[in-house]
């Protein structure tokens, strides 16, 4: 069933977009019949359990960290994470950067932007990522390579909503790709889709796709 649900997203995604398969609150086994299957990109929201998965999977496996990270747990996650798609403060970059460069690394980043209706969800709104931006204080960290945005829609069974709110995040990419990273082309991928509205984000361009239930079962 896994493999099956892996195989039938990435036929539709084709070459838009790349999935990332959500393994969080899942088994090692379940984890190891994707990557059987040749999947070999995963995400967590536990620095915990992320660094347990990494211990106990193959190497190659490549790792994301798509939640909500607290400043005292990135050394943690450092040596080994390949984007960290949740970063929606200049405290928490200014640490991952530390913790880059004390493992001699640029840690590719997602800003994360606030783009859904419920307060409760994390990010950046757009003018205070520009106002941070334009102080060259949050692009300019040595251990980070910035290479994009990730976003949450709001829960909801609007999809006229939902689209809106993916079609602001790829705007505000844009802008920002044009005004400050526009010779950056790490600078590409766009965070947005999960389980109940990916065929939405691919079609407003997500470059990244996260999805967990869809693959694994209900959490
Ligand atoms: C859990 C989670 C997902 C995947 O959610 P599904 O609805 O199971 O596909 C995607 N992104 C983030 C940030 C998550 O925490």
């Amino acid at each position: 069933m896994i493999a099956k649900s892996i195989q039938q997203i990435k036929t539709k995604l084709g070459e838009r977009a790349r999935l990332i398969a959500v393994s969080k609150t899942k088994p090692i086994s379940s984890i190891m019949e994707a990557y059987e299957a040749g999947h070999k990109i995963f995400g967590e929201n536990k620095v915990q359990e992320l660094c347990e998965k990494y211990e106990s999977l193959p190497k190659d496996i490549e790792w994301h960290m798509i939640g909500h990270l607290q400043t005292n747990k990135v050394k943690y996650i450092a040596p080994f994470v390949q984007l960290i798609h949740g970063v929606d403060s200049l405290k928490l970059a200014a640490e991952i950067s530390k913790q880059g460069e004390k493992n001699n690394r640029k840690i590719p980043c997602l800003f994360q932007m606030h783009i859904a209706a419920e307060e409760t969800k994390f990010g950046f709104s757009e003018h205070e990522l520009l106002e941070l931006l334009q102080q060259g204080v949050i692009n300019e960290l040595p251990g980070i390579t910035w290479c994009g945005m990730m976003g949450m829609a709001t829960f909801t069974d609007d999809t006229g909503k939902i689209r809106q709110e993916f079609k602001n995040l790829k705007q505000i990419f844009d802008t920002v790709k044009k005004e400050f990273f526009s010779h950056q082309s790490e600078f590409k991928e766009v965070s947005m889709g999960m389980s109940g509205d990916w065929p939405i984000a691919v079609e407003e361009g997500a470059t990244l796709v996260r999805i967990g239930s869809a693959i694994f079962g209900e959490r």
